[in-house]
This record gives C-alpha cells, sequence and structure tokens, in this order.
C-alpha cells in the first residue's frame, strides 16, 4: 500500500515559519478514527477498554484525546503513573502492567487505586509488604513459554522473555491471592510484537479464554477480565497490509463465543493495552535535508538525528520516507539518509531508492507516532523536538515545546561549583 503523507509540503512550509525542524508531527483525525474503530470493533464487549501504553506516546494531549473514547492509560512506571493522574484518569482506567517492579511504584498505583498486573510470583509477597494488603482488584501477567506461532510462521519467542509467570506459577499465584483477600481476578499476555496480521489477537484470546476457563474451574476464583496488551502492529514497510481492527474484535468475538460462553464466563471483559496500533500510523517526524556528502556513498544528512526517533539506529527497523513535494517523481537515486550523532548506525534510511533531494527539502519519516519521540534521548548532548498536533481543523498545536540547553544542563542546577553558561 502506498505511504501517503498526512502533511504537504505547503502545509509544511507553513508549520516551520513557527516551528523550525525537526520536529514530530501527529494527526489528530487519524487518531480520533482509529480510536473510534477500535471501540466499534470490541463493541460487542460491554466491558472493553484499551488502555493505552503510554510509554508509546507519553504526552498529556495524546492522553486526553485516548480518554474522549472512555480508554485507560496503561502504565509501568512512577512518571507515567503522575501522567495518567494528572491527566484525570481514576484507578479503574489505570492499569499498571509493570516488571522488575520498585517498592514506591506499587505503592503510588496502589494510592491512585490502579489495577495492579503482577509479572511474577513473589510479587505476591512483595505487593503485599509493600502496601499491607493484596487489592480486591488484582491481575497477573502469564507466560506460556516456547514459541508464538501463526499460521504465516513463528511471530515471536515468549520462553525467551523476561515477563511473566509459567502457567503452575499462575495458578499458584491465584490461589494465594484468593487466601489474602482478592477478589477478582485479571489475566494477561503480551507474547508478540508489531504482529501485522488480524489472527494474533484471536489466537491469544483462544489460548487465555482457555486457561481463564480452567482457573476459574480449579481454583474457584471470579474471573473479572483478560488483558490482550499489546502487540497489535502497524506496517512499517509499504509491501504490508494494515491490520483491520474490525476483523480482529470479529475473531476475538468468535472465540469468546466458542469458549467463554459455554463455560459459563460470558461476563469477562475484554482489555487491551495497544500503542504501536493507536498511534503510531499518525506520527511522522518532519525533518530537513541540510547537507548532500558524496564519498563511497551517497549522503543525504538531514537535521534530525537518532536521538529523535531511535528504532532505525537500535533495531535496524524499517522507516518509510517521504520527500515533500516529491511524492510522485521517481525513486532514481540510493541515499543513506543520516543523522549527526558520532555512531555510525544513526542512519535513517540505509540504501534506500528515494527521489533526487536537495538541500532544503523536507523529508517526512512515517509511523513515528508510537515508540518514537518517547524512546528519544540525548547522547552527543543532542536535545529533544518539539511535538506539534495537526489538528481537525487543519491548524497545528505546540504540544511539547522543543529542548533548550537549558534542559539539557538542569541537572547542575544544584551545584554551587559548576556553572554553565548558557
Ligand atoms: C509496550 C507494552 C504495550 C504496548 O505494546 P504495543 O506493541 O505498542 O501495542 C502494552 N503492554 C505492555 C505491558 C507493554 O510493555
Amino acid at each position: 500500500m502506498k505511504k501517503i503523507p498526512f502533511v504537504t509540503k505547503e502545509q509544511v512550509e507553513e508549520i516551520v515559519k513557527t516551528y523550525p525542524t525537526p520536529f514530530h508531527l501527529y494527526d489528530e483525525k487519524g487518531i480520533r478514527e482509529n480510536a473510534k474503530a477500535v471501540k466499534e470493533a470490541f463493541a460487542w464487549n460491554s466491558g472493553f477498554r484499551e488502555y493505552f501504553a503510554v510509554k508509546a506516546n507519553p504526552n498529556p494531549y495524546i492522553l486526553k484525546i485516548m480518554k474522549d473514547y472512555d480508554f485507560g492509560c496503561d502504565c509501568s512506571s512512577y512518571t507515567e503513573l503522575m501522567l495518567a493522574k494528572s491527566c484525570g484518569f481514576d484507578g479503574e482506567h489505570i492499569m499498571f502492567s509493570s516488571n522488575d517492579t520498585p517498592a514506591e511504584e506499587f505503592a503510588y498505583a496502589n494510592e491512585l487505586g490502579a489495577i495492579i498486573n503482577l509479572d511474577d510470583l513473589t510479587h505476591v509477597d512483595f505487593l503485599e509488604e509493600t502496601i499491607g494488603h493484596i487489592p480486591e482488584t488484582i491481575s497477573c501477567r502469564y507466560n506460556p513459554g516456547g514459541v508464538f506461532e501463526l499460521s504465516n510462521g513463528i511471530m515471536d519467542n515468549p520462553g525467551d522473555a523476561k515477563y511473566g509467570m509459567t502457567k503452575e506459577q499462575l495458578f499458584t499465584a491465584f490461589r494465594l491471592l484468593k487466601e489474602k483477600g482478592a477478589k477478582k481476578f485479571g489475566v494477561h499476555a503480551f507474547l508478540a510484537s508489531n504482529t501485522v496480521t488480524n489472527e494474533y489477537y484471536p489466537k491469544l484470546a483462544k489460548q487465555l479464554f482457555t486457561l481463564v476457563a480452567e482457573l476459574h474451574e480449579q481454583t474457584g476464583c471470579e474471573i473479572a477480565f483478560v488483558n490482550l496488551s499489546g502487540g497489535v502492529g502497524i506496517p512499517y514497510t509499504p509491501d504490508k497490509e494494515p491490520n483491520d481492527i474490525r476483523a480482529i474484535g470479529e475473531g476475538v468475538r468468535k472465540v469468546y463465543e466458542e469458549v467463554l460462553v459455554p463455560a459459563g464466563l460470558g461476563g469477562i471483559k475484554i482489555y487491551a493495552e495497544m500503542g504501536r496500533f493507536m498511534l503510531g500510523p499518525y506520527g511522522g517526524l518532519v525533518t530537513k535535508a541540510i547537507h548532500e556528502k558524496h564519498t563511497y556513498k551517497e549522503y543525504i544528512g538531514v537535521d534530525a538525528c537518532a536521538a529523535n526517533l531511535m528504532r532505525p539506529a537500535i533495531y535496524g527497523a524499517y522507516h518509510h520516507i517521504t520527500v515533500l513535494g516529491k511524492e510522485d517523481e521517481p525513486c532514481e537515486y540510493t541515499y543513506d539518509v543520516t543523522g549527526s550523532l558520532c555512531e555510525n548506525c544513526d542512519k535513517f534510511a540505509v540504501n534506500r531508492r528515494l527521489p533526487k533531494i536537495e538541500k532544503g527539502d523536507y523529508l517526512f519519516i512515517h509511523d513515528a507516532g508510537a515508540h518514537g519521540f518517547a524512546m528519544g534521548y540525548n547522547y552527543n548532548g543532542k536535545l529533544r523536538s518539539a511535538e506539534l498536533l495537526l489538528q481537525e481543523d487543519n491548524s497545528v498545536k505546540l504540544i511539547r515545546r522543543a529542548e533548550t540547553p537549558q534542559d539539557y544542563f538542569a541537572t547542575f542546577d544544584c551545584f554551587e561549583d559548576i556553572k554553565i553558561e548558557r
């Protein structure tokens, strides 16, 4: 499927008059249409809720859009909890799916009344020691081990993942939690990342529904929800077809009716914790070509770097690039598109076929809305960019300012003998 940016060159030329490149830009219309489609796809389940994975895009303006659909937040750290609270999410709308969790984070999650999702059997006692009791509603994360396979092959390797409990541990945890006063239980699993197939959620759901029927029967615990977590992917490359969330919702409904309803468990709520699927395609990194270099290869140097979008540098991830204004020109040149970090992996694209790029051209780096800005860092003293929201009326709103040297040096402010001139 041809990838078309949600902005034009003319729009970007207007935006840069106020906000210089590089910047992350989000498409409010796209975000809202997708959120609505997610809600509709699971409307058959009256308790359905998406808990947006905050780590994918921890911006309060984005969280507030999610709130309009009665979605919640999936948090896994202290500051993510603070963000959720500040945006007005109550405990019922906060899922705390953490791992290797520090005591103070459990304490704060409990203070907010968040739903706590335990990553390990030992966390039952750890939580009880930390907060003095076991909450009435509690969730446990499951890891079946082995590999997770769909019809197109092995999708991921849960047996190698640090997350979740074995089946035996899960049963032990449920019995123990019940003894300690828990009344309502949830099961969570995240078994494959960025799955670009409509099969993932239904297959996962079938596995979890079968499991909770067994848990219910053997432990007598009341199962309140099944949390399908994240992993619903997006097509980063143009050759892939996007997931159809309606088909996914329908697939989950089928197995729900096949497994849970006959087991008398037709009241179980379906939860999701999607991040990438909710935001990925609706964000782009806009950057300007500032250099061209001809050595053993052809390089285009841009004003963004891996500090703004780390995925290509750390995973070799493909992010499609459109040269704005040259959407229909033939891709007759082969470039490496580089950032300025003193790291050779700082390349947004390697051997990429693109139209001829001139200095001053604006490049739109696609699918940066999730795990994009959020993974940013300050290596080489690079400053994180602004985030902008392209609103439904086509006006642009600054939703996070760019960092300044003041921000970068702020952690030295308490030292009397260090003064950095800014
Ligand atoms: C990262 C994460 C998610 C979101 O994953 P996506 O692939 O972005 O949908 C959901 N739940 C947990 C616990 C996570 O760590």
